[in-house]
Formats: structure tokens, sequence, C-alpha cells
């Protein structure tokens, strides 16, 4: 599957918002969106005016990349919002925050959504008692979402859920010491931290 490989910094730096791609490294001095806070490139200091076009590419932009999916993922995900009931924008952010990736990710068992990515393809993840290796995989309100036994001493997910870089989210129930964690309802547009304005997505793919 191709995805993107280049240096992911750049992309918070793009953004000018963390985006929190690299796990640890996100809350220390290190960040590079600390560093210079100012997007990559020989102009990237200049000075520049953004068209309405522009806006509306950045945000859309923005939530692709914090969730780490190519523009086709991503429009597939668009057209699903828009033929569900409700407000196209927030359907859209529910609907990629209820990926299992991500659930794992919010879960705090993996540092980032890259390497909740790479422990859901690994089989280590279960939900409802079956291993799901599916990174997309939608997950429903009520469903339990569970490492398996045999992967509970995994190094990286045991230090993750010792020490988790953040708080679940209100939807979620976690259970750390059994490595296990409850959807108990949907994402909320409220619930969801990433500082987007999801209409001017919707108003870009309307064009
Ligand atoms: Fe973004 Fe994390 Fe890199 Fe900072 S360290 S620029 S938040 S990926």
């Amino acid at each position: 599957m191709a995805r993107y490989t280049d240096a992911k910094c750049r992309l918070c730096r793009r953004e000018g918002l963390k985006l929190f791609l690299k796990g640890e490294r996100c809350n220390t001095e290190k960040c590079a969106l600390e560093r210079r806070a100012y997007p990559p490139g020989q102009h990237g200091q200049g000075r520049f005016k953004r068209s309405d076009y522009g806006v509306q590419l950045r945000e859309k932009q923005k939530v692709r990349r914090a969730y780490g999916l190519l523009e086709k993922q991503f429009r597939l995900y668009f057209k699903k919002a828009e033929r569900m009931k409700g407000v196209t924008g927030e359907n859209l952010l529910s609907l990629l925050e209820s990926r299992l990736d991500n659930v794992v990710y919010r879960t705090g068992f993996a540092a980032s959504r890259s390497e909740a990515r790479q422990v859901v393809r690994h089989r280590h993840i279960m939900v409802d008692g079956r291993i799901v290796n599916i990174p997309s995989f939608q997950v429903k309100p009520g469903s339990v979402i569970s490492l398996r036994d045999k992967s509970k001493n995994h190094g990286r997910v045991t230090v993750c859920a010792e020490a988790p870089l953040r708080e679940p989210p209100q939807w979620l129930e976690v259970d750390r010491k059994e490595f296990k964690a409850t959807m108990v309802s949907g994402p909320a547009r409220e619930d969801i931290d990433l500082q987007v304005q999801e209409s001017l997505i919707v108003e870009l793919y309307s064009k």
C-alpha cells in the first residue's frame, strides 16, 4: 500500500499545527514546530497571502495528514460522510475517529497513529474477541478493543500503556491493567481535539 514516507515534522510545520505524528518527541522541546514555527522550504519565512481555496485546502490537508490517509482514501471517507444523516463535516471527523488505528491511539496503547497502525497490522489487537488487522476497520459503539494475551508482554505497548501520553476521550472507557477499552458511544465533534474547521473541507469538496 502506498504511504507517506517523507519527514513527518514537515507536515506539522506546513500546517502550522502540532499533528502529533511522532509520539513522545511531540511533547518535548525537540518538536520541530517549537523550534522552527514556520513552513518548510526555501520560502518558508517569506510573506504570502492565502486565497480562499488555499485556506480550504490547508484545512483538508490538516485532517488528512493527522489521520495518515492518502487523498483517495480521504475522498472516500468524505463521500461516505455525505451520504450519512447529519452534518457532513462532523460525520467525516466521526468516521475518521472511529477507525481502529485511531481508537488504539486514543486508548494510549500506542504513542502515535502510525505506531497504532503497526500494532493493528501485526495482529496484536482484537475487537470483540476476534483478531482484526485492518487499520481502517470501523469500531462501533459497544465494541471492546483488547490486546491479545500473547501480546501483553509486547515491549512498546506495555511502555505506552504504563505511561500514556494523553488521557483517553470520554467516548472510550480504558482498563489499562487488562489492556482493554470499550467504545461507550460514537465520537462527537466536541470530543475531537483536532483544531480544524471541517466546514471548509465540505466547501472545498463541493466545488
Ligand atoms: Fe509534529 Fe511531533 Fe514533529 Fe512536533 S515533533 S513537528 S508535533 S510530528
